[in-house]
């Protein structure tokens, strides 16, 4: 995942939380975490909500890394456009989701409850 629109670190950790929504109920039931229909749904999921960032990251690393005309009158409209209210509005609806309600592990012999996230 390359760096240059900084979402790895977030991407890391909807994983965990991907990751949580899958055994947080087996290990509740007391059944094995490593239950592989559960870390395929995890794998599944986690590369559906990350491809549209790697897709749109791959495209900016391409579009800045072309010296053609082409690609630099691109450039130079898209950063025109970026600078627009509409464009920030949709901007950040992307980086601001709505809260997630952290998962809650519970068992009895660790005494109560165990906070995820
Ligand atoms: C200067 C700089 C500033 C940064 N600032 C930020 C920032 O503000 N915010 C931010 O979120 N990140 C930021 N990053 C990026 C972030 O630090 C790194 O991407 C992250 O720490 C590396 O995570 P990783 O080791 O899991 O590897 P990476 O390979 O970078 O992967 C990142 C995440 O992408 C997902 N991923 C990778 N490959 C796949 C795949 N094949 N299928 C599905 N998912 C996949 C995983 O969830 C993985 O944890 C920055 C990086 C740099 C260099």
């Amino acid at each position: 995942m390359h760096p240059v629109t900084a979402h790895g670190f977030n991407l890391g950790i909807a994983s965990v939380r991907h990751l949580t929504d899958e055994i947080l109920p087996l290990l509740e039931r007391g059944a094995d975490p490593a239950n592989s229909a559960a870390l395929r749904r995890y794998e599944r999921r986690h590369r559906r909500e990350s491809l549209p960032i790697y897709l749109a990251k791959n495209s900016i690393v391409g579009l800045y890394t072309d010296d053609r005309l082409i690609a630099r009158a691109a450039r130079r409209f898209g950063l025109r456009v970026a600078q627009t209210p509409p464009a920030h509005k949709i901007v950040n609806r992307i980086l601001i989701r709505p809260q997630v309600k952290a998962p809650r592990l519970r068992l009895p012999g660790i005494g109560g409850r165990l906070r995820m996230g």
